[in-house]
């Protein structure tokens, strides 16, 4: 079964002449274990869809169940519970704690819901991520790009369902973007994480297994195992 299924949800802002559909009947499945990325003009729904997947927005009509639980019918509370237990998140901003080091950062999820470490798992997240030699500096002794790892780590360590990162490069340059997309890969291929990514960037979006195209709020396209180049 798919991490999350989507059906027929429309979102509509504001009311009458000056309502906007932000998304007009999406149907959608990610899959288990699969890097998905979804690309689009500005103004297509990405982030609504993100945001309704995420629990953050509720949609005008249609159903969001993520890894079995569907959440139209859930409580704000119950949201809550299902952002902090089953998702993690990836921003454009890095968002890391400046006075924590690298692992800290890293950790800290599993802290805040004083969950044991899980070291085989830590320990594969750390490898992953490549950043052994740097793994007790603080932020600001490290690049953007291994900021970004750092965060993308932090959004996995504690086996969320789905991780969701919205333009996760979209302040990096293309060498550190690669970095970065490599891991997110890495995350899914060898620890069987699954990913949704939200990107402008047709570079990008060709680290994905697959990539969904948004248009005035619909799915107009999709491509399996993209190049860069079949993007364009
Ligand atoms: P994208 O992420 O692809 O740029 P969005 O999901 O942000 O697209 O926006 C889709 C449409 O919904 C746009 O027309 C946008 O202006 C509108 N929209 C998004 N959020 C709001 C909001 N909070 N209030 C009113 N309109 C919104
Ligand atoms: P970006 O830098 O990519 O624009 P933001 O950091 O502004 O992303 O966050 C995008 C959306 O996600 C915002 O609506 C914000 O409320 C929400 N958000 C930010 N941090 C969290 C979090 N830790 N958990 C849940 N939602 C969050």
């Amino acid at each position: 079964t798919p991490i999350v299924s989507a059906r027929d949800l429309v979102k509509v802002y504001g009311e009458g002449d000056t309502a906007v559909r932000a998304l007009d009947g999406v149907s959608v499945d990610f899959a288990r274990g699969a890097f998905t990325a979804i690309m689009g003009p500005s103004g297509s729904g990405k982030s609504t869809l993100m945001h309704c997947v995420a629990g953050l927005d509720r949609p005008t009509s249609g159903s969001v169940v993520v890894d079995g639980e569907e959440t139209s019918r859930m409580s704000e509370r119950g949201l809550t519970r299902l952002r902090r237990t089953r998702l993690g998140f990836v921003f454009q901003a890095f968002n890391l704690i400046p006075t924590l080091t690298a692992l800290e950062n890293i950790t800290l999820p599993l802290d805040i819901a004083r969950r044991p470490v899980d070291a085989e798992h830590l320990d594969a997240v750390v490898r992953a991520v490549g950043l052994a030699d740097r793994l007790d500096h603080k932020p600001a002794e490290l690049s953007g790009g291994q900021q970004q790892r750092v965060a993308c780590a932090r959004a996995l360590v504690a086996r969320p369902a789905v991780v969701l990162a919205d333009e996760p490069t979209g302040n990096l340059d293309s060498v550190s973007s690669r970095e970065v997309l490599a891991f997110l890969r890495r995350s899914v291929e060898d620890l069987g994480q699954s990913v949704v990514m939200v990107t402008h960037d047709p570079t990008a979006a060709s680290f994905a297994h697959r990539v969904l195209f948004l248009a005035d709020g619909r799915v107009v396209d999709e491509l399996h195992d993209p190049t860069a180049e079949s993007i364009l």
